[in-house]
């Protein structure tokens, strides 16, 4: 931990959290390992919302006014920070989104001009269904294959796997960058290259890998990549779908309506340039101002130093956890900052609860990966996950409340 703890000051970063000088159940101290569903929000992210709403909220592209002029202003300059986050070439490559989830949906409706029955998609075992259902639809209702590239004992994707599954007729390879269940970083580059060699193109799901470490669209050669700004302390509400410029001018619009047009006759349309072609009606101008301040944040500490802090956490916690003999923990031992686990004969949401009437906010449940649930043969997981706020103390309670749920259950 000697790195992390000269490079990384948790304790200064825990001052911008509010949330994290909750007590919870009167009186105890909130320990948040859950920012895998949601990340806490620094006061940085709050304020600047706040400062937005009370100082130049207008509608933007469309108010001649100082405030219109001002929300465009940053609106698009959010886009522009973005862009230079995950070293895409412009602003034009970022569309603005709700979620990952929309993201992912916004392809599986508009990346379908050259597909043809009997062409095929390849995700993999341990998608998220936001990167599972959307293409399952897509393939139900044009007759195409959907192929899952299957994983290994140890949680990684197997190579065999993916050379079988990346063939001539596969038109699209989705796949998560880091798990959400399993902690797996999968090696994206290598795979968009083989996906590029048959002709197929890479949509990546960054939900996990995009908040937690560097992320190069152009190092790994991406053709899209999807992520949610309130999994990196940003707002809920935005999201964000980042694609090469020559296949988002190929594709139609995802939603019809205002600002996303150039010309509106009687007789056609004619579409916004990028990236605003995708981004219809009035948009989520404060959650993006919010995006914008969370990606400074981000920036000034570093993503290098964020991945080395995660990384060092979850080494640290595995090691406790793999010396207790009534856990069993999933996934590979090089992982983002996931752990799911099990204790032997509890129901992980008992487990849940537990932790939870100790201060320890975890979750439970299958964590929208149902089939993953299935090749692992478990109904459920629990999983902390960490992040720049978390520290290792915490990890040492945490330990100590399972001796708890043990006593409780009789483990
Ligand atoms: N993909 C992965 C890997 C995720 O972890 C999540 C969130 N749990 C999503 C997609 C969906 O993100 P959102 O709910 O923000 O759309």
């Amino acid at each position: 931990m000697v790195q992390t703890k000269t490079v990384l000051n948790t304790e200064q970063i825990r001052k911008d959290f509010p949330i994290l000088s909750r007590k919870i159940h009167k009186n105890k101290q909130l320990i948040y390992f859950d920012s895998a569903a949601t990340s806490q929000k620094p006061k940085q992210v709050i304020d600047a919302m706040d400062f937005y709403y009370k100082n130049y909220n207008a509608n933007i592209h469309r108010s001649i006014h100082q405030l219109g002029e001002e929300a465009t202003a940053k609106y698009e300059e959010a886009h522009e920070k973005v862009a230079e986050f995950i070293n895409a070439d412009s602003y034009e490559n970022i569309i603005f989104t709700k979620n990952t989830t929309e993201s992912l949906n916004l392809l599986a409706y508009s990346l379908t001009a050259n597909l043809k029955k009997g062409d095929e998609i390849v995700i993999s075992q341990m998608e998220h269904h936001s990167n599972f259902v959307p293409w399952q639809q897509l393939a139900e209702q044009r007759r195409l294959k959907l192929g899952f590239i299957k994983i290994d004992g140890k949680g990684n994707l197997d190579k065999k796997s993916i050379n079988e599954n990346i063939t001539k007729k596969t038109k699209i390879v989705s796949l998560t960058h880091a798990s959400n269940v399993l902690g797996t970083i999968n090696p994206i580059k290598e795979i968009a290259k083989i996906a590029h060699e048959n002709g197929a193109v890479m949509v990546v799901d960054g939900a996990q890998s995009v908040p937690h470490m560097p992320v190069d669209v152009r190092q790994l050669d991406a053709d899209f990549l999807a992520f949610s700004g309130h999994k990196m302390l940003g707002p809920t509400g935005i999201g964000v779908l980042y694609g090469k410029k020559e296949l988002l001018e190929e594709m139609q619009p995802f939603l019809y309506g205002g600002e996303m047009i150039n010309e509106v006759t009687f007789k056609y349309t004619t579409f916004n340039q990028l990236p605003w072609k995708f981004e219809a009606g009035t948009m989520n101008i404060a959650e993006a101002v919010g995006l914008s301040a969370a990606i400074d944040y981000l920036k000034k500490i570093e993503m290098e130093n964020i991945r080395n802090h995660d990384k060092e956490l979850a080494d640290y916690a595995m090691a406790k956890l793999k010396e207790i003999s009534w856990i069993t923990t999933y996934g590979p031992k090089e992982r983002g900052a996931v752990i799911s686990f099990n204790v032997r004969g509890v129901h992980a949401h008992d487990v849940a609860q537990i932790l939870d009437s100790e201060g320890i906010a975890v979750r439970a449940g299958h964590h929208c990966c149902m089939p993953l649930m299935g090749v692992l043969k478990v109904p459920a997981t629990a999983r902390a996950s960490f992040y720049l706020y978390n520290t290792e103390k915490e990890i040492d309670n945490f330990i100590g409340a399972l001796y708890k749920v043990k006593k409780i259950f009789g483990v």
